[in-house]
């Protein structure tokens, strides 16, 4: 049996690391010639990946040992709020142990553990080329058309495959392979958010930032945030971000002075005076996008889409890599269950019932944050404004009171539900904050 993964970023590596448990071939199908450096097929790499704890603890599941592997490789791991100076509406949320492990490391060194891990299973095999099309009809998917060196050619280069799972990131062109094959396409949701990232690696010296390995400077009421986070090489990877269209500069001067407006002055602090180790970069994301698979009546037998390409979050929120983490348990637990015969003509719909549960859960956190900027365009229900006005009460809580710090980062993490934070007796703490002055917790 054979499943081909079409891309080899962190939700095809995830993907095919769980294949590797019900298929003797795993395939994956790669653009980019893979080295440990920035790559052109994921430009978002340049920019501060943070990796939510849900999905660190996901691939200490897939991959025992990972955290430790990527520390022993240069990463920072800390207690989240206590290694990290976080910020939030202008005020440093309350420094407190959460149980949650930050790991602080750029893309690619994350991105090359997870590949060296998954290449070096037996079962897999990786294809360096570029995805052309799906083969089948609208009932079924029987394998990819694809440029590079496969094995047979006729009239292009084919691969067949029992499975193929689609996980070329925002881009996908999954909606225009099935809509070639004859087969209905998913509905699209966005919210325009017109972010602009700007981001560069600054060198690191002692005694910095009091040694915290990283601050978060949330984005404001002004749109405009920012990070921080100590990488492997001992430098600040330094990340500012500006929404509906107030992108930061990516001049020196320019991107300085950004960072001087920012709600807290650490961040402003670190790059001050100081060169960058290469160029500033720049990063235009326009809108969070979620591909509506689950609401399709059919859907081709042997075909799944997974990861940026079924959701791709507001970054701001760090949710994308931990909701693919999420996914490939979730596609783990579809095929435990699918039938022996392949293609399963269930496992589709399962899967994406499954998956869209995860994915609303982050999107609803990132969106319903989005939406409590007035200038972001969308519909916002009574719910969401009751939600948002709740938020803006936990988030003023969790300044002073340890107990909502936790609480609200380990539901920013997706640890813990976000109905974690209607918990009657953290609900008094955050309603009537007063009553909690007397009830902190040891601090870090
Ligand atoms: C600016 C920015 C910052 C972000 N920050 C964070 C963060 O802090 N934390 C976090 O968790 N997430 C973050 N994300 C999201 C994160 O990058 C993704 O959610 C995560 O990488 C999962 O993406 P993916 O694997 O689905 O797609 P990608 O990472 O985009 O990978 C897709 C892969 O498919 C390959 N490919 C594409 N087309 C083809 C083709 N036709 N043929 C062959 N191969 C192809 C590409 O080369 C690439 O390797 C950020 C995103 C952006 C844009």
């Amino acid at each position: 049996m054979r499943a081909v993964v079409l891309g080899a970023g962190i939700a095809g590596l995830l993907a095919a690391r769980v294949l590797t448990e019900n298929y003797s071939e795993v395939v994956v199908v790669e653009r980019d010639s893979l080295d440990d450096g920035w790559r052109r097929g994921v430009p978002q790499a340049r920019h501060l990946h943070g990796l939510l704890d849900r999905g660190r603890t996901v691939l200490e599941e897939l991959f025992p040992g990972f955290t430790a592997e990527v520390a022993a490789r240069g990463a920072t791991t800390a207690e989240a709020l206590v290694g990290t100076r976080w910020y939030l509406g202008g005020a440093r949320l309350a420094p407190t142990s959460t149980g949650l492990t930050s790991v602080m490391a750029t893309r690619p060194l994350l991105e090359a553990v997870l590949r060296e891990r998954v290449l070096a299973l037996p079962e897999v095999r990786l294809h360096t080329g570029s995805v052309r099309g799906l083969i089948g009809d609208a009932h079924a998917v029987r394998g990819v058309r694809v440029s590079g060196d496969a094995e047979s050619v006729s009239g292009g280069t084919e691969l067949a495959a029992d499975l193929v799972i689609d996980a070329t990131g925002r881009g996908s062109r999954a909606p225009q392979y099935l809509a070639d094959l004859g087969a209905p396409t998913p509905a699209e949701e966005r919210l325009e958010v017109d972010l602009g990232y700007a981001s560069a690696l600054f060198p690191r010296t002692e005694g910095q930032l009091d040694n915290h390995s990283s601050v978060i400077v949330s984005t404001g009421p002004d749109g405009r945030g920012g990070g921080a986070i100590r990488v492997e090489g001992d430098r600040w990877h330094v990340t500012l971000a500006g929404m509906l269209g107030d992108h930061p500069p990516t001049d020196l001067p320019g991107f300085t002075a950004f960072a001087a407006t920012l709600a807290a002055p650490d961040i402003h602090a670190l790059v001050a005076g100081a060169e960058p180790l290469g160029e500033i970069t720049p990063h235009r994301f326009r809108s969070p996008l979620r591909r509506r698979y689950e609401r399709l009546r059919t859907v081709p037998a042997g075909f799944l889409v997974i990861g940026d390409a079924l959701c791709s979050f507001n970054p701001l929120y760090a949710q994308g890599m931990a909701v693919a983490a999420q996914q490939a348990l979730v596609l783990r637990g579809c095929l435990a269950t699918a039938a022996r015969r392949s293609p399963d003509p269930a496992l589709p719909a399962r899967f994406y019932a499954a998956a869209s549960a995860v994915v609303d859960v982050a999107w609803r956190l990132s969106a319903g944050s989005d939406l409590a900027n007035p200038g972001v365009r969308g519909q916002r229900t009574a719910r969401t404004r009751l939600t948002n006005a709740y938020v803006a009460r936990a988030h003023r809580a969790a300044h002073a009171d340890p107990v909502v710090a936790r609480a609200f980062l380990r539901v920013g993490n997706l640890v813990d539900p976000p109905a974690a934070l209607l918990r009657p007796a953290l609900a008094r703490r955050i309603l009537l904050p007063r009553s909690a002055n007397g009830a902190s917790e040891p601090t870090g």
